[in-house]
């Protein structure tokens, strides 16, 4: 007997079970209980929820932007209701402790709040025509069907991040969950359907990545893909859903940078460090997993650094008192493990850290002690891949051009941070930290809803979740002329 009823597919605003008949498990990474099972769904699922979908949204384009706002008013009053049996289950099934997890439902309560309020500033342009009695303007319109993939480390921010706009704007989606977080999709499935979402609108296939959401790049009833994930899958996912001509929008890897400068308040600094490289267990996109400190400051940021890290209190995410909760599961755990062994081969000076935690309880979930690497080259591969997981790879640099240099010397662009008093070196790092987002005296994580979130390079394809820049991914652009002057008049390029 699990402790969770199965999740089943969600299609059509009914909630049925996946015609392979196959299901997978979802374990608790804190203790390695199966907590219930998931959908494993195939292809046909898939092609129900489509099917449902394209449905669905043929009337929905037609209800008014505002109404359908308020849908997503009840979805954000929903979510509070839920917040603390949502984040409960969250911790559960992922690990994050607790209280990070109650402010991942929090971010999805305000993108509910906030794209409900672009339901009534879907702002298009009017433009002056060339030609007298004659007005132009154009208007957003809903794209149609999207398909949205997500990760497991932010199970309902990241879909809220993309649902929600996408179904303010009049599209329908089909939304395929992480494998690992069944439970936070299902509870955010039954939001959307308790606030009144019409049928069909939302829906939600489980299954396996290379299953379910390889069927979806070429699935021809679905327009757009919104994918947030690994660089690895969504350089896949770019040539697959890119070939079958669906706008592709990718939110990947990083491997991001807390840059230190001589001047910098170092308590600061270092309060920054540990929760930008700790938090989630170092499992956020976002997460700094390189500190670039100015060369006379070094060994005093890591007398500050390191027994703040030797005190981080490690355990199962659901205890408050728990600072860094387990890794997501155990080939995580072993790709994490590989990284740390590849850094001591590569000369890296292990500080801190370096092992899985076995003490007591810690031996039945998925643990590593938090690690710090000093002495860490720039070309070394540890301070060049995305190990996904509480390590730290501490990089000396002579001055504020090398910081630079080194910090934009990775394939990744996601976020960078700079501590400094220097007015001037601020508007600098500005300039030319290449990310798609940059900190100042602050660490490397942490978004505000209403603003674009994404990275350059191989972080992303030039698209943003977040803010009104979202819509660009849910949205076309439509051009309309409305002639009234009762004649034919010619534009000045039909003249020539
Ligand atoms: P992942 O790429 O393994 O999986 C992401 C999703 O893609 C899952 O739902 C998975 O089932 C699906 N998938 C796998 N193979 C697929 C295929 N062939 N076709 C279609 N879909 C497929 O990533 P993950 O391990 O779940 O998440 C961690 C990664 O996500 C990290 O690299 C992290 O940096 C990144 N991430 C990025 C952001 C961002 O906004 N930039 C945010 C969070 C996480």
């Amino acid at each position: 007997m699990h402790r969770f009823e199965p999740c089943l597919n969600f299609i059509g605003g009914r909630w049925c079970e996946p015609k392979t008949g196959q299901y997978g498990d979802n374990v608790n990474p804190a203790n390695g209980e199966v907590l219930g099972v998931w959908a494993r769904s195939g292809a046909d699922d898939l092609d129900d929820a489509v099917r449902a979908a394209r449905e669905a949204q043929s009337a929905w384009r037609l209800v008014p932007a505002p109404e359908r706002a308020k849908v997503l008013r009840r979805v954000a009053d929903l979510l509070r209701d839920r917040k603390d049996e949502i984040a409960q289950t969250l911790t559960m099934e992922m690990g994050k402790v607790i209280e990070e997890a109650r402010g991942e439902v929090q971010e999805a309560i305000d993108m509910a709040d906030y794209m409900a309020g672009e339901g009534r500033r879907l702002f298009g342009q009017t433009t002056p025509s060339e030609l007298p009695d004659k007005f132009a303007m154009s208007v957003r319109a809903p794209v149609g069907v999207v398909g949205i993939i997500t990760p497991w480390n932010f199970p309902i921010a990241i879909a809220s991040w993309k649902s929600l706009p996408a179904i303010v704007a009049g599209n329908a989606v089909v939304w395929k969950p992480a494998e690992e977080t069944p439970l936070t999709a299902r509870a955010f499935a039954e939001v959307y359907q308790e606030a009144g979402l019409p049928a069909g609108l939302l829906n939600v296939v489980f299954g396996d990545g290379p299953v379910v959401g390889e069927a979806m790049l070429s699935h021809p009833g679905i327009d757009v893909i919104s994918f947030t994930g690994s660089t690895e899958t969504g350089r896949h996912i770019a040539s697959r859903a890119g070939a079958n001509l669906k706008r592709v929008s990718l939110e990947m890897g990083g491997k991001n940078a807390i840059t230190v400068l001589a001047d910098a308040d170092l308590d600061l600094a270092v309060d920054a460090i540990v929760w930008s490289a700790y938090g989630t267990s170092g499992q956020r996109c976002t997460a700094a997993s390189r500190v670039i400190v100015e060369r006379e400051v070094e060994e005093a940021l890591l007398a500050r650094l390191l027994p703040r890290v030797q005190a981080l209190r490690v355990g199962d995410g659901l205890d408050p008192a728990v600072q860094v909760g387990p890794v997501i599961h155990e080939e995580a755990l072993a790709k994490i493990d590989r990284y740390v062994r590849l850094g001591v081969d590569e000369g890296a000076r292990l500080m801190t850290g370096g092992r899985r935690l076995t003490e007591g309880t810690l031996a039945q979930g998925y643990y590593y002690a938090p690690t710090v690497f000093a002495g860490v080259r720039p070309d070394m591969r540890i301070a060049q891949e995305e190990i996904f997981g509480p390590v730290l790879c501490v990089m000396a640099v002579d001055s504020f051009e090398d910081a630079i240099h080194v910090n934009n010397g990775v394939k990744y662009g996601l976020s960078a941070s700079i501590f400094t008093r220097d007015v001037n070196r601020v508007f600098r790092a500005m300039r030319d930290l290449d990310t798609g987002i940059v900190y100042v005296n602050a660490g490397t994580t942490g978004a505000e809803i209403h603003l674009p979130f994404g990275g350059t390079k191989a972080t992303g394809n030039g698209h943003r979740d977040s803010g009104q820049a979202a819509l660009d991914v849910f949205t076309e652009w439509k051009t309309v002329y409305v002639d009234y002057s009762g004649r034919l008049q010619r534009a000045q390029i039909d003249n020539n």
